[in-house]
């Protein structure tokens, strides 16, 4: 079912040329024009150059180590798209999301702003509520018409959804949408938050968990006060952070699973990024997952400024070898779409299927460490230590054909368990049953042993979400990560946030001024009492 690249050799679909230089399509950082783009190695850097007809010449640097991009680049996988588009293709990419018939990927996660009101005035935030001058706030009809909407696509129902916005926890219907979700079956649901209620309110984490919430998302910046002076607005929120961490972890009867979601900026936090996997190794029981997010930048920033000052991919790489020992290599490192190759051998094998994410290789990278006491010792060792991945991938991609092609289960699995030898458990303590994890993940597709097998170990990720200066087309068309919006489109994320900028669109046709907000509030508030008075 794929269209599988293995370093550079197989791209049966067109548009993604491996290999340097490379010409693409981008945007113009001042008025937004699509511009010609090309992406070339300069110093070990890689660079993305354009020129606009009306504002001149932009460079950028797209990932800041060629050795990082390179090794991500032999992981490029194409995905089979969506069977039931939502638009067609009029102007070209990326001005018909979406999903329109050229987007390579199905849904691997899809954010649903709630509102675009927030509890707090971060200086970086790119949905930028508080600025807006309007506000965003699709009811509670609309919320489950868009999880309907992602619900439907084909062949794989998006399985996760992730409230967003604004600050999600506010929004007047909370518990009732995280509810709602649960009744059209989305297997993994998660807030993007700030902390700030999870922290105040004592019982809202257990609320969020008995309604049905998977994972929190928490925005966390580092420890240093500076960090969030500069990021927050906020010299002491790392409070309200630990705060909230240690209410998710008092959630009954387990606690709630909790993604630490650093935004990376240099000068600012970088120099954290170590300390927050160690704090996250020392938190297994709440903390599942560190996620970095390179900061993106907007507004017009001189050359130079830019040049120095963007923290990409391959320098949370470097940053991660020198400031910690966890892991051995930059190559401990795979790219996102290395994930689809589970699931496309899960889908061979069950004739099913499955979610795959299959983003372009240039967007984000992942690893898992383990943590395990030797001789009362604490140890922690990347993924790579005790798996070939390489081997394991290699040969799975090789076998793919076939499998596609097979027509009995036990033959097919048969052939898959071949893989198995590319994992040595005898480096770990009762092999922590990895291996039969793994088998048991290909064998039935089953989410809960992705889950067992995360609670194994800390998962490490980061993605580079794509501004206008280093906006390029060929890793749009391939995006995972998508906005259900209330016109009944699935837009990539790096699309509505940028590039054509469908957020600000969007939000304006289905906003309210603040006054007619204060209203509806009002409105809502004497309805709340209203039910309350009858019950
Ligand atoms: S980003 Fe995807 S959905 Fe949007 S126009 Fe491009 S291919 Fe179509
Ligand atoms: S959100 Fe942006 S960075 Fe992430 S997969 Fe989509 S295009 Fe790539």
């Amino acid at each position: 079912m794929l269209k599988r690249g293995f370093k550079g050799k197989v791209i049966q679909s067109h548009k993604l040329k491996l290999g340097l230089p490379r010409i693409t399509v981008s945007t113009c950082p001042i008025c937004g024009r699509l511009v010609p783009a090309r992406v070339f190695e300069r110093d070990g850097k890689v660079i993305i150059e354009k020129e606009c007809p009306y504002h001149g010449h932009f460079e950028d640097v797209y990932n800041g180590d060629v050795e990082v991009y390179e090794f991500m680049e032999k992981w490029a996988v194409d995905g089979i798209g969506l069977r039931n588009p939502n638009t067609s293709v009029v102007k070209g990419c990326p001005w018909d999301c979406g999903l329109c018939s050229l987007h390579f990927s199905h849904s691997g996660i899809v954010n649903i702003d709630l509102t675009n009101r927030c509890n707090m005035r971060c200086p970086i935030c790119f949905a930028n509520a508080a600025a807006a001058g309007y506000v965003y706030e699709p009811d509670l009809e609309e919320i489950v018409a868009m999880m309907e909407l992602v619900r439907s696509e084909l062949p794989v129902p998006a399985p996760a959804v992730q409230f967003a916005g604004g600050e999600p926890t506010i929004y007047p219907h909370f518990f009732e949408v995280i509810r709602e979700a649960k009744r059209l079956g989305f297997s993994q649901i998660q807030v993007a938050t700030n902390g700030l209620k999870l922290a105040e309110e004592s019982d809202f984490c257990q609320r969020m968990a008995d309604a049905g919430m998977n994972t929190v998302y928490l925005q966390f910046d580092g420890f240093k006060s500076e960090t969030y002076a500069k990021a927050r607005g906020d010299p002491n929120f790392l409070e309200v952070k630990m705060r909230a961490i240690e209410n998710c972890r008092a959630v009954k009867p387990s606690p709630l699973a909790t993604v630490l979601v650093p935004t990376v900026l240099r000068g600012v936090n970088d120099d954290e990024v170590g300390q927050i996997v160690s704090f996250a190794l020392d938190n297994l029981d709440v903390i599942r997952a560190v996620n970095f997010q390179p900061v993106s930048l907007s507004g017009r920033i001189p050359q130079e400024a830019l040049l120095e000052g963007r923290y990409t991919l391959g320098d949370l790489v470097n940053d991660l070898l020198a400031q910690t020992d966890y892991f051995n290599s930059k190559e401990d490192f795979f790219p996102v779409p290395v994930a689809g190759i589970i699931s496309e051998l899960a889908s061979a094998i069950l004739n099913k299927p499955y979610v795959a994410f299959t983003s372009s290789p240039y967007c984000g990278l992942a690893t898992y460490l383990f943590k395990y006491s030797d001789g009362g010792t604490e140890k922690v060792i990347p993924i790579t230590e005790f798996v070939d991945v390489e081997g394991f991938m290699r040969e799975a991609v090789e076998m793919l054909p076939d499998l596609e092609k097979g027509k009995f289960k036990i033959f097919k699995l048969l052939r898959a368990k071949r893989l198995l030898k590319y994992i040595d458990e005898g480096k770990l303590p009762q092999g922590m049953g990895i291996k039969k994890l793994l088998w048991s993940l290909i064998g039935t597709g089953k989410r809960e042993y992705l889950a067992k097998f995360h609670w194994n170990s800390l998962f490490i990720g980061a993605m580079h979400f794509m501004d206008p200066y280093d906006y390029d087309v060929v890793r749009v068309m391939r995006c995972v990560v998508h906005y259900a919006t209330p016109d009944g489109r699935i837009i990539p994320f790096c699309s509505y946030n940028t590039g054509p900028t469908y957020r600000r669109l969007i939000e304006m046709k289905f906003s309210m001024l603040p006054q007619a907000y204060s209203r509806r509030v009002r409105e809502i508030a004497a309805e709340a009492v209203v039910a309350k008075g009858s019950v």
